[in-house]
């Protein structure tokens, strides 16, 4: 809510609160007369939801429909609303049902009737996210005017006594950060007995959505790490190691600034009370920290080595995650992400993404050595790294020489060790026990096969469903593992086929996103019609319709078999004016620039060209292969209606162009040229419905306004005339009449 609005709004708010306390009931209309708020559904929302609560502290029910009937465009709003203030309601006696010992919280009794609906100086607004420890709420903050977001235990679950202490003694620890990429703690209070905080907000989601969508490019990613990693060395400062640094612990505020959260698992190293038990056994369901983001440290259970080290681990699979769209290391247990943490070496993110400058990658490899010693020595020492890569420095890491990475391979992987080894005595001496390591790897083989062939079912559904980004993820999965697994060598060429495919669906998918497929259109048709227009005798008429075909062209993706047809009819078009421009040699050379194209036309004109050039027998092969393509009326037609116009047979084109539309109406440039022809006939009115019907189709075209303008004008009708010609020279400033 935007300050401005929050500071009328209060005001309002603290009067109705005011007048209910005190028995008087001002109605919602009188409350917000006079203020600019009143017509805001924002603020008429606030103040309806204000007099709910206020309401049912007096013991009254009110519904949802009482206030629908007046406000019926917030009906919805308000119907979420109050199922979540209702479910709150309810939560705040189940929590307090099962309670029982001396370490407990305040009995049930004491909160039913005398707890607290909404959480003191705050009116909770709605539930933001659920985490390992509890849930949060959006709330508004009452005196100081600010909404933020408020953390506190699930409601429903009975945290112990030590649980509370340590979650308040560690987040007063926390509060004392202040750093503009960590959330900030504004206040420790308690509700109901019970602790909750209050943190900054930010709504900008997590970096786990983020990251669902597209991998980064290497200089955001270097970015956005250097800005966490300084975050974090500001924690290590304060004696604070976060130990659950992950995607989702990354909120970005509405601005768009990235904010580290959820020290929630933190563990201070110089405890005030000198307890050091991790304090991850706090969370349920989740032992220590997230799997998929351990360091091998905590992978190994090894508490007493976790430490700032630990975080510089997180940052580099942070890093290595942003730039790949892939943690380094995924198995289908827990207990298999846990080993591969622990053994093995992560492939270089190179391997994913060729694009990724090395250096970049050295820095992210760095982070993640098996040995805390060998990683970066702090966050700022990574920060630094990738300050340099940024500005184009040298940086300090040095890249794993290869011998080494081998030698690692070998020493971490003790299965593989061991199956050299169980193989070496299999040969030697048939030992029987050996059978039992062949048959475990069987199955490790037999799980990963069924993994790929579902990743891979799973990448063609998603293909279908034209998700082409998830399909593209799912190939990238399968070939991963794969890749890991020499004995499914079998699967690789057909692995990297569809993650080849499914890349070119996804690049197309982001190309059209980003150059508007009416872009191009636009373009190729300024090309035709240029090069229609043209005047074969003036060398610059003819440049100019060949540089709008180069524009055209340079929309289109050279390799990207769905553009083929396009790039072909373009290319098809330039040599025809480089035959104008400079004869038969150049243009049949512009035809060979590839040997990707294959059609009637294509041929035809690589024939034509030929037999210009005397070589006739090339010529005749060229024929044969055209005729191996059905003909094509449509392309002949039109290109006979071309070569009219350019002749000034203006009739005859007319005559090609309309059996065109007579086909397919929706042809622009058919439609265009009729009309045109129209005009040059004479016939002012039937060529003003044709242009009409153009801007209807394209109503960026500059050339429609321009000639229906002159249309209007051989109609007398100049008022008509000059909106059209401004039109035209707003559309296109620089030339308007060329
Ligand atoms: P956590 O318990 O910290 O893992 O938070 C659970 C979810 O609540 C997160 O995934 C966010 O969606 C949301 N959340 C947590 N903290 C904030 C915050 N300061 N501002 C906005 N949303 C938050």
């Amino acid at each position: 809510m935007p300050e401005r609005m929050q500071d009328l709004l209060e005001p309002i708010l603290d009067r109705q609160s005011q007048a209910w306390l005190t028995g008087s009931s001002p109605s919602i209309e009188e409350l917000l007369e006079g203020s600019p708020l009143r017509h805001d559904p924002e603020a008429q929302l606030d103040v309806i939801y204000n007099e709910i609560v206020l309401r049912e502290e007096r013991g009254e029910q009110p519904t949802v429909d009482e206030y629908a009937h007046r406000y019926p465009h917030l009906r919805r709003e308000l119907e979420q609303h109050l199922e979540v203030h209702r479910a709150l309601g309810e939560e705040m006696l189940t929590q307090t049902t099962p309670l029982q010992g001396p370490e407990t919280l305040p009995d049930a009794k004491a909160a039913q009737h005398g707890g607290l609906k909404q959480p003191p100086g705050y009116e909770l607004l709605h539930l933001l996210g659920r985490g390992g420890m509890g849930v949060v709420y959006k709330a508004r903050q009452r005196t100081l005017r600010r909404h933020v977001a408020l953390k506190m235990f699930e409601p429903g679950r009975v945290p112990s006594s030590r649980e509370i202490m340590r979650f308040r003694s560690e987040a007063e620890a926390i509060a004392r950060l202040q750093h503009p990429n960590i959330v900030q703690i504004f206040e420790i209070s308690e509700w109901n007995d019970l602790p909750f905080l209050a943190l900054e907000l930010a709504e900008g989601g997590t970096l786990a959505q983020r990251l669902q969508k597209l991998p980064f490019t290497p200089r955001a990613a270097a970015e956005l790490v250097e800005t966490l990693a300084r975050a974090v060395h500001h924690a290590h400062e304060n004696d604070i190691v976060h130990r659950d640094l992950k995607p989702a612990n990354v909120l970005f505020a509405a601005d768009g600034t990235p904010k580290v959260t959820d020290f929630g698992l933190a563990k201070i190293l110089q405890d005030p009370d000198g307890d050091d038990t991790p304090r991850d056994a706090t969370r349920t369901g989740e032992p220590i920290g997230t799997p998929r983001y351990m360091s091998p440290e905590q992978a190994a259970g090894q508490h007493e080595l976790v430490s700032v080290s630990s975080d510089v681990y997180a940052l580099g699979t942070l890093l290595y995650e942003c730039l790949t769209g892939q943690v380094p290391f995924v198995a289908a247990s827990v207990i298999e992400t846990l080993q591969r943490i622990r053994h093995e070496e992560p492939l270089s993110p190179r391997r994913f993404q060729t694009t990724i400058p090395r250096d970049l990658e050295t820095i992210c490899l760095n982070c993640l050595h098996k040995e805390p010693s060998r990683r970066y020595l702090s966050a700022l020492a990574l920060a630094g790294d990738l300050r340099r890569f940024i500005d184009g420095k040298p940086i300090t890491a040095r890249p794993t020489p290869t011998w080494e990475r081998g030698w690692k391979w070998c020493r971490r992987r003790p299965t593989h060790a061991a199956l050299i080894a169980v193989s070496l005595l299999l040969m030697i001496s048939g030992v029987a026990g050996a059978a039992i390591w062949e048959r475990r790897e069987q199955q490790r083989v037999a799980t990963t096969r069924s993994e790929v062939e579902a990743l891979m079912t799973e990448g063609q559904q998603a293909l279908i469903r034209q998700d082409d980004d998830i399909a593209e993820a799912k190939f990238r999965d399968a070939w991963i593992k794969v890749q890991g697994e020499p004995a499914l060598r079998d699967y690789q060429t057909g692995v990297a086929g569809w993650l080849d495919h499914s890349r070119r669906a996804a690049n197309r998918q982001r190309w059209k996103q980003r150059v508007p497929p009416r872009e191009y259109d636009e373009l190729r048709d300024e090309a035709m019609f240029q090069s229609v227009l043209l005047d074969p005798r003036r060398p610059e008429s003819v440049r100019a319709a060949r540089e709008a075909v180069a524009a055209a062209l340079q929309l289109t993706l050279p390799d990207d078999p769905a553009w083929r047809q396009e790039r072909e009819r373009l290319i098809l078009l330039d040599a025809d004016l480089l035959h104008f421009e400079a004869g038969a040699a150049p243009a049949l050379a512009r035809l060979e620039v590839t040997a990707d194209f294959s059609s009637r036309l294509y041929h035809t004109r690589k024939a034509s060209f030929l037999d210009q050039l005397g070589r006739k027998a090339e010529a005749a092969r060229e024929r044969e292969r055209a005729e191996r393509f059905p003909p094509d009326e449509n392309t002949t037609r039109f290109l006979e209606g071309m070569d009219r116009i350019r002749k000034r047979d203006f009739a005859g084109a007319a005559v090609a162009f309309e059996t065109i539309l007579d086909v397919e109406p929706e042809h622009f440039t058919a439609r265009l040229f009729q009309a045109l022809c129209s005009l040059n006939q004479n016939r002012p009115s039937e060529a003003r419905v044709g242009l009409t019907a153009c801007i209807a189709q394209r109503p960026r075209f500059a050339w429609c306004y321009l000639f229906r303008g002159q249309c209007a004008e051989k109609l007398a009708n100049p008022a008509a005339a000059k909106r059209d010609f401004e039109r035209a020279a707003e559309l296109r400033p620089l030339d308007p009449g060329r």
